[in-house]
C-alpha cells in the first residue's frame, strides 16, 4: 500500500515555527517512505481565518522547498460532503439536534451527557448537531508515543459534529477528507493527541480502515505557551528559509553536518529524508526552542 501522508494547517495566520515543524516532520515521514505528501488548507472557521493566510501558508511552503502531491485540498469547498454525511446520520437515529448550552454543560460538570439524545428535536433552530457515541475509543497506539489513554467520560461523550453556529466540526471534517484523500498516517502536533480518539471513533462508525498516528512534539514559546497563529507567533521568512529550516529540524532531532547545513535548501531535504529516523524525535510533547540563532 502507498504511504499518503497530508499536513493540514489552518489559514488562520501564516505559517511560524510550530506549524514548519509540522509540516516538516509530516514530509520526511511521507517521503522518507517514498510516499506522497498532500496539502489541505483547513479553512473551516472563516472568523477564525486571516485573509491571505491560505496563499501565504503556501507560497511558504514552496520558499522551503516542500513540494507537496495533488491538487490543494480546501475544506471550504467540501461542505456537501460533511453535510450528506451528518444527514444520512440524523436520518438514521445515529446523530440528533442538541439545544444545549456550553454553559449548560459546564454546569453538568463539563461533560456532556446525553441531554438531547431522546428528545426528537425536529425544528433545530439554534442546535449544534451531535453523534450518538456508539464506538468510543478509550486508547490508540502513537508511533513514537506507544498506548496513549483517553479520559473515559471524554472517549463516551456525543460529540458536536456541526456547531450551533452552523459551522461543522473539525473532528468530523479532518477524517471524512483524510478518508476521502486516501491518507494512510497523520503526523501532527502533540496538541492533537487528545481528539484523536473521536477521530479513531469516526473511522469505526464508518466501517473504514484506520489510519496510524504519530505526534511531534509542540514548541513553546518563551512563557509556555503553545506558539499559534492565535497567539501571533512570529512568521518564518520566505526570503532566507536556511536558519528556520535548520532550526526546526534540529527540534525534530536531526543533527545536521556544517557541509549539509550550508547546502542548498533541497539538498537538506534531502539529506533529511535519507536521515529522518521516528526514534530521533524527542520524548518529550512539549519543548520551549533554544537556538543560538533568533530565527525561529
Ligand atoms: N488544521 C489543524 C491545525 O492547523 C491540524 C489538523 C490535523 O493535522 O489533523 O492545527
Amino acid at each position: 500500500m502507498t504511504y499518503i501522508g497530508r499536513f493540514a494547517p489552518s489559514p488562520s495566520g501564516p505559517l511560524h515555527f510550530g506549524s514548519l515543524v509540522a509540516a516538516l516532520g509530516s514530509y520526511f515521514q511521507a517521503r522518507a517512505q517514498q510516499g506522497q505528501w498532500r496539502v489541505r488548507i483547513e479553512d473551516l472557521d472563516p472568523p477564525r481565518e486571516m485573509p491571505g493566510a491560505a496563499d501565504a501558508i503556501l507560497r511558504t511552503l514552496e520558499a522551503y522547498q516542500l513540494h507537496w502531491d495533488g491538487e490543494v485540498v480546501y475544506q471550504s469547498q467540501r461542505h456537501d460532503l460533511y453535510q450528506s454525511q451528518i444527514d444520512h446520520w440524523l436520518e438514521h437515529n445515529a446523530a440528533y439536534y442538541c439545544e444545549c448550552t456550553r454553559k449548560q454543560i459546564k454546569a453538568e460538570g463539563g461533560f456532556y451527557r446525553g441531554t438531547c439524545r431522546n428528545k426528537h428535536i425536529t425544528s433545530p433552530k439554534a442546535c449544534s448537531v451531535r453523534l450518538c457515541m456508539t464506538q468510543p475509543v478509550y486508547q490508540f497506539y502513537d508511533i513514537k508515543h506507544g498506548e496513549i489513554k483517553i479520559p473515559k467520560p471524554l472517549a463516551d461523550e456525543d460529540f458536536i459534529i456541526k456547531r450551533r453556529d452552523g459551522l461543522f466540526a473539525y473532528n468530523l471534517a479532518v477524517v471524512l477528507d483524510d478518508i476521502d484523500q486516501g491518507v494512510t498516517e497523520v503526523v501532527r502536533g502533540a496538541d492533537l493527541i487528545e481528539p484523536t480518539g473521536r477521530q479513531l471513533s469516526l473511522y469505526k462508525l464508518l466501517a473504514k480502515p484506520q489510519v496510524s498516528y504519530l505526534h511531534l512534539p509542540l514548541a513553546l514559546d518563551q512563557h509556555g505557551h503553545k506558539l499559534s497563529k492565535q497567539n501571533h507567533a512570529t512568521a518564518i521568512d520566505d526570503h532566507q528559509p536556511r536558519p528556520a529550516l535548520l532550526n526546526a529540524m534540529q527540534f525534530l532531532g536531526f543533527q545536521v553536518p556544517d557541509d549539509v547545513s550550508q547546502a542548498k535548501i533541497e539538498e537538506i531535504l534531502q539529506w533529511g529524508v535519507a536521515h529522518w529516523q521516528v526514534s530521533q524525535l524527542p520524548m518529550a510533547l512539549e519543548i520551549t526552542p533554544r537556538f543560538s540563532n533568533a530565527a525561529r
